[in-house]
């Protein structure tokens, strides 16, 4: 099919493009990398009036560290991550680990982040990254620019806090400490599905204590996740030794969590091939092992740290 016709505007600043978007007699569309948008528009699912390119709009481009939070700009490619060493320390290991689970390499080349978060898919990878990270979504719009939480921001399948004439300029994320590691694990049909579910896990222990622990969901729920009873069954608790294999036992404080993730924290919509109880059971894997992951993958990290400084 063939999208209905529809104006096209390329501004050159943030402020056309809100400006053209704020001209409310036209339904419009932002277009970043168009990997969501276009499919959508050919199917007739969505029939902007109004497309707004951004992609000549350089104050949009590059990601850069501010204070201790990674700001990435409204034009990044989700390509920009896959170098192990594009965002520094464990954040950098987590992003590059999700990336490669988003579509295949040409729609990585031109979708961005904050397409995503535009978007709003479920099965997003980096809105549960944002939503368990505590993520801030930038916004400017015709009453100027505000920042709202990931938490506040998705709203449910493909719905946001977003008003129709703002324009998303920025997500940024916090930094993660060297004490923190790091996992990620996707689970799909096949290779360029989206994730029938997938879970990232950050964890930082003090002292054999667990002091902080994020659990993303995708596709989980009908919008990005975090397993907050999970991450409240652990937090506070001593590490203790870590199973040898990838297997975590059900005994184990992981496989607690991931149960009662699967259990309290998801809610998971069925699919064609995977029903409720299918997803749940995966959940529960997947946060058990990507927490071991997480472990030693931080101590993995103190290792390297004490061979530098031999
Ligand atoms: C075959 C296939 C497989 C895919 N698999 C995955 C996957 O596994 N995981 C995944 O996360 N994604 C997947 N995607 C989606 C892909 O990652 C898109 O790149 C992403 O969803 C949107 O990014 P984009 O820059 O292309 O946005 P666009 O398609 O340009 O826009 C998407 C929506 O967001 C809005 N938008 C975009 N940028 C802004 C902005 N700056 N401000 C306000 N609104 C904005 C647009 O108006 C539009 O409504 C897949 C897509 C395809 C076609």
């Amino acid at each position: 099919m063939k999208p209905a016709p529809f104006d096209y505007a390329v501004p050159r600043t943030v402020a056309e493009a809100v400006a053209a978007l704020g001209d409310t007699r036209r339904k419009a569309q932002v277009v970043a990398g168009g990997q969501s948008l276009i499919l959508e528009m050919h199917l007739e699912r969505v029939r902007p009036e109004l497309v707004v390119d951004i992609n000549r709009i350089p104050e949009l481009d590059g990601m850069r560290v501010e204070g201790d939070e990674l700001r990435v700009g409204a034009l990044v490619r989700h390509a920009a991550f896959e170098p192990p060493d594009a965002v520094p320390g464990p954040l950098g290991t987590l992003l590059a680990q999700a990336v490669v689970n988003i579509a295949h390499p040409p729609i990585r080349s031109r979708g961005t982040m904050a397409g995503s978060y535009g978007w709003a898919h479920p099965a997003s990878e980096w809105c549960a990254i944002g939503v368990a990270l505590d993520a801030t979504v930038e916004l400017a719009g015709p009453d100027g620019a505000r920042s709202v939480a990931a938490r506040d921001y998705f709203l449910g399948p493909f719905r946001t806090a977003r008003l129709p004439q703002e324009l998303i300029t920025a997500v940024r994320l916090p930094l993660l400490g060297e004490n923190t590691g790091v996992g990620f694990i996707e689970h799909r049909r096949t290779h360029f599905c989206f994730a029938q579910v997938a879970v990232g896990t950050t964890l930082t222990v003090d002292d054999g204590v667990i002091s902080d622990v994020r659990i993303a969901l995708v596709n989980s729920a009908d919008r990005p996740l975090r397993a907050r009873a999970a991450e409240d069954a652990l937090r506070g608790s001593e590490l203790g030794a870590l199973p040898a294999g990838p297997r975590v036992r059900d005994e184990h404080p992981f496989a607690r969590a991931g149960r009662i993730a699967a259990e309290h924290d998801a809610a998971p919509l069925p699919e064609p091939f995977a029903d409720v109880d299918h997803k749940r059971r995966i959940i529960a894997v997947l946060v058990a092992r990507t927490l071991l992951q997480a472990a030693n993958d931080r101590r993995a990290r103190l290792a390297a740290r004490q061979g530098d400084h031999r």
